[in-house]
């Protein structure tokens, strides 16, 4: 029955990234044929590892993806807060039985070409996923029934509905909603993946651990079954930043850390500096949808990756969109505004908490002894009542 309810009506996507590929084989499933536009030359993920919480496994369980998902995935045994300067732990989340079974799924680790790979796996699979790269999306015009996208190579398509999936600086996104280009980055990452040999066996642990200092962070984790390792560090600019010059260096890579434990500089060591990225964030906003067009991920709530939720929420996005699709038999423009509602409060409450949580990792003096107090006296079950509004599996958790 679900099959039923696209009717074969045309879905025009903007934008292959994690967010676009899950919504292409969602709305495949429920019957629509859908064409996905990529302006890259390829479908690939630039970056690293991505950690996948307990409510991304659920939405990735609701479009049927977690088994190959679990095929990939790493779980590590903890979540740590380390302190910069000495070495010792602040805070240890456990991640084993009681968190999985409060929660229902595990906290996963993935490689982002090994989630992207399945997506696009998945779309591959679905005769009715059109799937084009080189296909700059650049203007869209709502017809009186539908929607035309221009590309930049002069192409002109016409769909049934619109899907702006295109990130951070989303042309959908300015089409309906309109409130600029997003505010100057602040932070500045550098990112990598080295081979498990490269790491000395007294640093190598099966947790997602950061390093926390002030103005600067520094996070690790294994990937694929351990054969791998994850390097991000995460810094304030102390300067105005050009998102365009992704150009790196080591001496800026390491500045921020040169008071940090020794430990860290061996890691450092480790990490390419030749490339960096530059993150920012948007304020929360509503109006995700109008008629036939909506957004989701990064282009309706780009976040800081202080809450490791961006993809979690992109594809929790999708699994509300299918429903809302699902429930209302089809009908998109009220699917779509349905889809919204539901979710723009949840995203806002991440986008926020997001904000804080780079506050709290990267204090120091008496900040950092509160932080260090307030922590110190949790218990387990007290740590993991904290997060539950947002991997909790019950709706009654959610304002927790
Ligand atoms: C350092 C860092 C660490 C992170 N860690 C985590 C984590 O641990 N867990 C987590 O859940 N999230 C994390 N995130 C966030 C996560 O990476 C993003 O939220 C997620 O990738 C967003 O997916 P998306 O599909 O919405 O957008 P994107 O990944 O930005 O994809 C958008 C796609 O659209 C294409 N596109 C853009 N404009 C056009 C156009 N006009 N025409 C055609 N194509 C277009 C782009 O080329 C791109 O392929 C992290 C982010 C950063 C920066």
């Amino acid at each position: 029955m679900a099959r039923e309810v696209g009717r074969s009506r045309k879905v025009l996507i903007v934008g292959g990234g994690i967010g676009g590929l899950a919504a292409a084989t969602g709305l495949a499933d429920l019957g629509f044929q859908v064409q996905v536009f990529e302006q890259a030359e390829d479908f690939r993920e630039v970056g690293a590892g991505i950690q996948i919480a307990p409510n991304g496994s659920r939405a990735l369980q609701q479009l049927g993806l977690l088994k190959e998902f679990d095929k990939w995935s790493w779980k590590p045994g903890a979540l740590v807060m380390r302190d910069a300067f000495e070495g010792e732990d602040i805070v240890r989340i456990g991640l084993g039985d009681e968190f999985v079974g409060r929660f229902e799924h595990p906290y996963a680790v993935i490689h982002r070409a090994d989630l992207l790979g399945l997506l696009l796996e998945a779309c591959r699979r679905n005769p009715r996923i059109d799937l084009a790269t080189n296909s700059r999306v650049e203007k869209i015009e709502e017809l009186g029934q539908g929607v035309r996208i221009r590309l930049a190579d002069g192409r002109s398509v016409d769909g049934d509905a619109l899907i702006g999936a295109d990130g951070l600086r989303s042309v959908v996104r300015s089409h309906i909603v309109n409130d600029g280009p997003p505010p100057a980055p602040k932070y500045i990452v550098y990112r990598g993946v080295v081979s498990r040999e490269q790491i000395p066996d007294d640093v190598w642990a099966p947790e997602v651990v950061m390093w926390t200092g002030p103005n600067a962070d520094f996070v690790h984790y294994p990937l694929r079954s351990g054969e791998l390792f994850n390097l991000v560090v995460t810094f304030k600019a102390d300067r105005e930043l050009d998102p365009m010059d992704i150009a790196g260096s080591r001496e800026e890579m390491t500045a921020p850390y040169a008071s940090f434990h020794p430990t860290v500089h061996r890691l450092l060591d480790l990490l390419p500096a030749d490339r960096k990225w530059m993150v920012t964030d948007r304020t929360p906003t509503r109006g995700w949808s109008r008629g036939a067009i909506a957004v989701l991920g990064d282009a309706a709530h780009p976040m800081l990756q202080y809450m490791a939720q961006g993809a979690c929420q992109a594809l929790e996005d999708v699994a509300q969109l299918v429903e809302q699709v699902r429930a209302t038999s089809g009908e998109l423009p009220s699917a779509f505004e349905q889809y919204a509602e539901k979710r723009y409060l949840r995203t806002a409450r991440v986008q926020f908490s997001a904000r804080q949580m780079i506050e709290l990792c990267q204090v120091s003096g008496l900040l950092a002894d509160l932080r260090a107090g307030y922590f110190g006296s949790r218990t387990q079950q007290q740590l993991h009542d904290g997060i539950a509004w947002l991997y909790s599996p019950h709706p009654g958790e959610r304002f927790s």
